[in-house]
């Protein structure tokens, strides 16, 4: 534990994902499980396809018969989906098969329908090129029965429910849903809906956390409310929040000025605190502690560190306490549309917007610093400035954290 001068980026993410844990599974039908996270391996219970499946309309026939030149075949029957063929094709005959149904086992290839003509009540089909199993899904060759299909910590999207669906996972095991509460401190505060004194500010970060949390399928986020930085309030808040709730995140009050009460009101009510600042910016202040299995983030209130270190450490935690394998944030490698530069020593995560068609990423050259929200939005993630760079020249190839991907 570190309690004084800056965490390095990497050291703080690390306490961040060592202190917390995943919560307990519960089970959940197939569909309301959409979107949650994973708990058990999915495996085939039986062979995928499970038989040999025709891929075409077509003719099923005998390759030896065409590779001896053999092209009028007499056709025996017709096979649709969902049909098994119980009776037999001799020498010399075919079986007209629609995409789907069995194919027989004496027959190995599938000619399609527009391959065929109709001649003199035959049927005849080219035979020139013709490999084994043209046009046939071999049984098993997608997976093989008890193979694994989806894993433990998979994040259940519509694939991978079609995929469960499939083998008959009618009731899955997921996370939980992650209860999170949200809270805003700040004596210059107001809700959106009033109107701010000539020095007042409308609350921005709890709208965005809440909508960003919204968007998280297997959260559950709830508004404790704006603080106006009055420790006893914010303890009664944090306490009944702490009690509810998996994960609290605050913004703001975590620096250095007069007002700033979170960091000793958390102490008071024993959340643990395992570090606060670390050398990055936007967020430099950030604070982040544990009570059990109960994790607190303090944000600094500016609102483009709350979305910076919101994605960079609220979001990975997040993850892992859903369960989810891997928790980091996604990343891209692309490169630079236009030169970024930095002038201090920290990790600098920077605002950026994708550029040509999202084959480059440019720093939005409007950016003013970390509060100025209204550059941020017109941004598609954060770009990696690291510590030992001043400036970055166009082209070269830097780490890119989407905003969207979760
Ligand atoms: P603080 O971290 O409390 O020192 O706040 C830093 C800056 O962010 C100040 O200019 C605050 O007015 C601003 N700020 C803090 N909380 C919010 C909020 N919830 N919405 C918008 N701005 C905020
Ligand atoms: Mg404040």
């Amino acid at each position: 534990m570190k309690k004084t001068g800056l965490t390095s980026f990497f050291d703080a993410l690390h306490l961040v994902l060592s202190n917390v844990r995943a919560v307990e599974p519960v089970g959940r039908s197939l569909l309301s499980a959409a979107g949650f996270v994973l708990r058990e391996d999915i495996r085939a219970d039986r062979h995928l396809p499970p038989f040999h499946r025709s891929a075409m309309d077509g003719y099923a026939v005998r390759l030896s018969e065409l590779a001896a030149g053999k092209t009028l075949f007499r056709q025996v029957g017709t096979l649709e989906a969902g049909s098994a063929w119980k009776g037999k094709v001799g020498k010399g005959d075919c079986l007209k098969i629609m995409t789907g149904a069995p194919v027989p086992g004496m027959l190995d290839v599938v000619i399609q329908v527009e391959q065929s003509r109709l001649s003199g009540g035959m049927v005849e089909l080219a035979g020139p090129g013709v490999c084994k199993f043209l046009n046939i899904h071999r049984m098993g060759a997608d997976a093989k029965k008890g193979a694994l299909l989806l894993k433990k910590g998979a994040v259940l999207s519509p694939r991978n429910i079609a995929v469960a669906s499939s083998v008959g996972a009618v009731r899955l095991a997921v996370s939980r849903p992650i209860r999170v509460a949200v809270v805003s401190t700040g004596r210059e505060l107001v809700p959106a809906a009033a109107t701010p004194s000539p020095s007042g500010i409308r609350d921005s970060n709890s709208p965005f956390l809440m909508a960003r949390l919204k968007t998280i399928p297997w959260i559950n986020a709830s508004f404790a409310g704006i603080v106006k930085d009055d420790p006893r309030k914010l303890e009664t808040i944090l306490a009944a929040a702490l009690e509810k709730n998996d994960m609290v995140i605050l913004s703001g009050g975590v620096s250095m000025g007069d007002a700033d009460h979170t960091p000793a009101v958390l102490e008071r009510l024993r959340v643990k605190n395992i570090f606060h600042k670390s050398a990055i910016r936007p967020g430099k202040p950030i604070w982040f502690g544990t009570s059990g299995k109960k994790a607190v983030f303090g944000l600094p209130g500016n609102p483009v560190s709350v979305g910076a270190t919101f994605h960079e450490f609220a979001l990975p935690a997040l993850k892992k306490m859903a369960g989810i394998s891997d928790p980091h944030v996604r990343v891209l490698y692309l490169p630079l549309g236009a030169t970024a530069k930095k002038s201090h020593p920290l990790r600098e995560f920077r605002v950026a917007r994708l550029v040509d068609g999202g084959a480059a990423v440019s720093p939005v050259e409007t950016y003013q610093g970390s509060g100025d929200f209204v550059s941020a939005s017109q941004s598609d993630g954060l770009i990696v400035i690291p510590e030992d760079r001043c400036e970055m020249p166009a082209r070269e190839i830097v780490e890119f954290h989407p905003w969207d991907m979760p």
